[in-house]
C-alpha cells in the first residue's frame, strides 16, 4: 500500500473528539430516557431487498455488495427503514405504542463535503403504533429538549405536513408523479431564493400562474397559528391539505401543552424533506450557525412499516445527525472540552514508593475516581506532572519518602497549581469535596 489512509467520507475520531460524541450521544440517551423510550439496536447489514424501494430519489446511494454466499446485501442507509423490518418481524413480542431509541452508523454513496459522509452517526428517536398528534408533539418536544441540554444556543424546529406541500404541489395541476419536481424546487427555496424556484417550476411544467401561487404560499411565514389560518383559506378546496392543517394545529397545540416555548418551533410550507416515505408531520431544525444544513430531520410515516407487516402501523420519528451536531458543537464551542477521562493522576516518586502509589490509585479507584497511574518511576515529578496536565487531569498526587513517614499525600491541584498536604486516610473524601465545589462554583 503507497499511503496510508482511511476511506473518503468515512473518519477517524481521536480521543478528545470522542469525548465530546459521547457527550453527546449520552445526552440524548438520557433525555430519551426520561421519555420512557427503550434502546434498540440491528445489524448495520440488511438484505438489499429490505432496503431498496423506499427511498425515492436517494435509493442510488446505497452501499450494495455480494456476500460470500451470493446474497444481495446492503449497509444501511438510515435506521427508519431497518427499524420498519424489526417491526414487521416481531410485532407479537411489542408493546404498541412502542417508544424506541437507537445508535449508531448510517452509510450513504454521497459527494463528501462540509457537515456531509459517506458514514455518519444517527441517534434515532420513534413512536411505533400511534396516530395521536400527540405523539408527533413528544417527538418534537423531545428534540427540542435535547438541543437545549446539548447547549445549542439558538435553534429552531421548522414543522410541515406532507399534505401541505402535496396541496402547494396539486395547485400546479401536474399529476403525482410529475409532483416530485415541484417538491424538489420547493425544497431548495433556501438555496435557491424565489427566483431560482420560480424557474425551476416553470421547467418542471408549472404554468406561471400556478408558479406564482405556489411561491407566495411557500413564502407566509410569521406565528404559528396565523401561518395556519393563511394555509388554511388559501388551500380550502383541497380536502387533503385541510386536513393537515387541522393535525398541525393539533401538535401546535400539545407542544404548547408539553411546555415547549413558541420561539422553538415554527411552521414552515416550505419544507419538504427528501424522503419518499413520509406521510404527515415533516420536520427539520436548524440553527443560523450552521447554514449548510439541518442538525436533524424527521416526520410521520404511516405507511413504511405495512411495506413489510401485513398491516400498517402509523410511526413518528426523528434522526439526530451525530455529525452535524458534534461539528457545530465544536465550531462554537458548545458543550464539555475535555482533554482526557481521569480526574487523578498519581505519581511515582522512585522505585522504593512505587508499590505505594499503586496502592493509592487503586484505592481512589475503587472510590469511583478515574485515576491515571504513572508507568515511569524513574522520570522526574516535573515530567509526571507534565504528563497528568497533558492528560486533563484535575490532580496530581505525591507519595514520596516523607509523605510515607508522615501518613499524607501532596495533592497538587493542577487547575490552579496551588499544592496541599492531606491525610493519607482523608484524601477521596478531599478529592470528592474540591470536585463538588469546583461544580457547585462556575
Ligand atoms: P435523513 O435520514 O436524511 O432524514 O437525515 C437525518 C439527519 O442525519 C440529518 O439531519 C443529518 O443531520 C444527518 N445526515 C444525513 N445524511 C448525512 C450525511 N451524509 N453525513 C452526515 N450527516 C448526515
Amino acid at each position: 500500500m503507497a499511503t496510508i489512509q482511511n476511506i473518503k467520507g468515512m473518519r477517524d475520531h481521536l480521543p478528545q473528539a470522542m469525548l465530546l460524541r459521547q457527550h453527546i450521544v449520552t445526552t440524548l440517551q438520557q433525555v430519551c430516557e426520561r421519555y420512557g423510550f427503550e434502546p434498540l439496536q440491528s445489524p448495520v447489514v440488511e438484505y438489499a431487498e429490505v432496503l431498496e424501494g423506499k427511498l425515492g430519489d436517494d435509493e442510488k446511494l446505497i452501499y450494495r455488495f455480494e456476500d460470500h454466499g451470493g446474497r444481495r446485501l446492503a449497509l444501511r442507509y438510515d435506521q427508519t427503514v431497518p427499524l420498519a423490518r424489526v417491526v414487521a418481524q416481531y410485532a407479537g413480542q411489542l408493546a404498541f405504542p412502542w417508544r424506541r431509541y437507537a445508535y449508531g452508523p448510517s452509510y450513504r454513496g454521497e459527494r463528501p463535503a462540509r457537515g456531509r459522509y459517506r458514514e455518519f452517526y444517527q441517534f434515532d428517536a420513534d413512536i411505533v403504533g400511534s396516530p395521536s398528534p400527540l405523539a408527533d408533539a413528544e417527538i418534537v418536544a423531545l428534540l427540542s429538549e435535547s438541543l437545549a441540554a446539548l447547549g445549542f444556543p439558538d435553534f429552531v424546529t421548522l414543522l410541515n405536513h406532507r399534505q401541505i406541500i402535496g396541496g402547494i404541489a396539486r395547485i400546479s395541476g401536474l399529476d403525482e408523479t410529475a409532483a416530485g419536481g415541484v417538491y424538489r424546487a420547493i425544497d431548495k427555496f433556501d438555496k435557491l431564493g424565489a427566483d431560482g424556484v420560480r424557474e425551476e417550476l416553470l421547467r418542471s411544467g408549472v404554468d406561471p400562474a400556478a408558479a406564482e401561487q405556489i411561491l407566495a404560499l411557500v413564502q407566509i411565514e410569521g406565528e404559528p397559528q396565523a401561518v395556519l389560518d393563511e394555509l388554511d383559506a388559501r388551500l380550502a378546496n383541497d380536502e387533503r391539505a385541510v386536513a393537515a392543517v387541522v393535525n398541525l394545529r393539533a401538535i401546535v397545540a400539545a407542544l404548547a401543552g408539553l411546555g415547549i416555548p413558541a420561539a422553538r418551533y415554527t411552521i414552515a410550507p416550505r419544507l419538504a424533506r427528501g424522503l419518499a416515505y413520509y406521510t404527515g408531520l415533516v420536520f427539520e431544525a436548524i440553527t443560523p450557525h450552521w447554514p449548510e444544513g439541518s442538525l436533524l430531520g424527521g416526520g410521520r410515516y404511516d405507511e413504511l412499516i405495512g411495506q413489510f407487516a401485513k398491516r400498517s402501523i402509523p410511526t413518528v420519528g426523528l434522526a439526530f445527525g451525530i455529525d452535524r451536531l458534534h461539528d457545530v458543537m465544536e465550531q462554537l464551542k458548545i458543550g464539555p472540552q475535555p482533554t482526557g477521562t481521569a480526574v487523578a493522576f498519581v505519581t511515582i516518586f522512585g522505585p522504593e514508593q512505587a508499590q505505594a502509589s499503586m496502592a493509592l490509585a487503586s484505592e481512589l479507584r475503587a472510590a469511583g475516581l478515574n485515576t491515571l497511574l504513572s508507568l515511569e518511576p524513574n522520570a522526574g515529578l516535573g515530567k509526571q506532572f507534565k504528563e497528568a496536565d497533558r492528560k486533563g487531569a484535575r490532580f496530581a498526587l505525591v507519595l514520596g519518602p516523607d509523605e510515607l513517614a508522615q501518613g499524607d499525600v501532596v495533592v497538587k491541584d493542577l487547575r490552579s497549581g496551588t499544592q496541599e498536604s492531606v491525610a493519607r486516610g482523608a484524601v477521596v473524601e478531599w478529592i470528592g469535596n474540591s470536585l463538588n465545589l469546583s461544580t457547585a462554583t462556575p
